[in-house]
């Protein structure tokens, strides 16, 4: 496997420094659909040390023509994205050493992953102690994206922001206390539009933002600061657009996420919503507060049994048919309820169903 990374090596601003460089940076992706998918497969095809993921779904039919790890057995089993994804990239290159974690990407599991690395005690997720060097959004929400926006300050890391809708897409990389962060730009770029999936996507608008936001990534993790793109880039793919926008003066002093006086605003726990409606989906989430030790999701699938109730069941999730939705619950509690998108009536199946 010596030759693994030969063509990698001869690229001159990587070489063979750049690649051991490369080997020595843990890389965090959060989001394992279409975007995370093709970034972690080509970060652990380029050699990373260490690739963390999180991702709170299941991988469903609707999600194969554009999410390349995963497969139709993986639909027919019902596994969540993060487990597909691990299995999939130890596959790949197996000198990866891979962690994918089965959860909602909250400001709590941020700031024990991201700010266990960053020298505070260790996190039980912390796993090596090895600090995490860059994060990749591929996130398909605002608000988490907002969040990762103030950890990436809060923490001094570096994070590549990418969005896709239709066949358009647009990406930044926002280097803390070098370039201006996500915050600042809400002003000058339609951000908030592109969240919702509602209007479809096609497979190349997905693979144009993943290698804008892959290259951005290798030149970050060789440390080739200077080749850094400082631009907010977009395209559409079907209309032949491509524009880079200059965002220098875009920078804001009085920024609460990366200027003067930063309050984070967006790692504040109750500024997060506890169940959401999620974007194209028709599917609600509702995340309860964290539980001790979790939910057994054995003696929930005997109970909903004894009470007639068809339930389907595998070693992470669980899914039950209720009154023409359909709620799937994972081992920390958290459910997502298909067939509504009405916050009310799916708090309340949530609560008929578990008690
Ligand atoms: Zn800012």
């Amino acid at each position: 496997m010596s030759e693994r990374y030969s063509r990698q090596v001869l690229f001159p601003p990587i070489g063979s420094i750049g690649q051991s460089k490369i080997r020595d940076k843990h890389v965090l992706i959060i989001g394992a659909g279409a975007l995370g998918s093709g970034s972690a497969e080509m970060m652990t095809r380029a050699g990373v040390g260490r690739l963390t993921i999180v991702d709170r779904d299941y991988v469903e039919a609707s999600n194969l023509q554009r999410q390349q790890l995963y497969t139709e057995e993986d639909v027919l089993e019902k596994l969540p994205k993060a487990a597909a994804a691990e299995k999939r990239l130890k596959a790949i290159n197996s000198a990866v050493e891979i962690t994918a974690l089965i959860a909602d990407a909250t400001p709590e599991l941020m700031e024990e992953l991201v700010g266990a690395g960053a020298g505070s005690a260790a996190g039980s997720y912390s796993g090596s102690g090895w600090p995490i060097d860059l994060i990749l959004d591929a996130t398909d929400n605002f608000e988490t994206r907002m969040m990762l926006n103030d950890i990436s300050q809060k923490y001094q890391i570096p994070w590549i922001y990418g969005a896709c809708v239709g066949s358009f897409g647009m990406s930044f990389t926002i280097i803390p206390g070098v370039t201006p962060c996500l915050n600042c730009l809400l002003k000058t770029v339609p951000i908030q539009g592109m969240t919702c999936d509602t209007g479809g996507i096609i497979a190349p608008a997905v693979g144009m933002v993943i290698a804008h936001q892959a290259a951005e990534a290798l030149k970050i993790l060789v440390e080739d600061w200077e080749a850094v793109r400082s631009g907010f880039v977009s395209f559409d793919l079907w209309r032949n657009q491509y524009s880079t926008m200059k965002m220098s003066k875009a920078k804001d002093p009085g920024c609460l996420s990366c200027g003067e006086a930063p309050t984070y605003p967006y790692l504040d726990v109750d500024n997060m919503t506890k169940s959401t409606v999620l974007c194209g989906r028709d599917t609600v989430q509702i995340r309860p507060p964290k539980q001790e030790g979790g939910l057994d999701l054995n003696v929930l699938a005997s109970s909903l049994d004894s009470l007639g109730y068809e339930v389907k069941a595998n070693p992470y999730l669980l899914s039950v048919e209720y009154e023409g939705t359909r709620m799937v619950i994972f081992a920390d509690g958290r459910a997502l309820i298909h067939g509504t998108k009405d916050l009310n009536q799916a708090k309340s199946i949530y609560q008929r169903l578990l008690g």
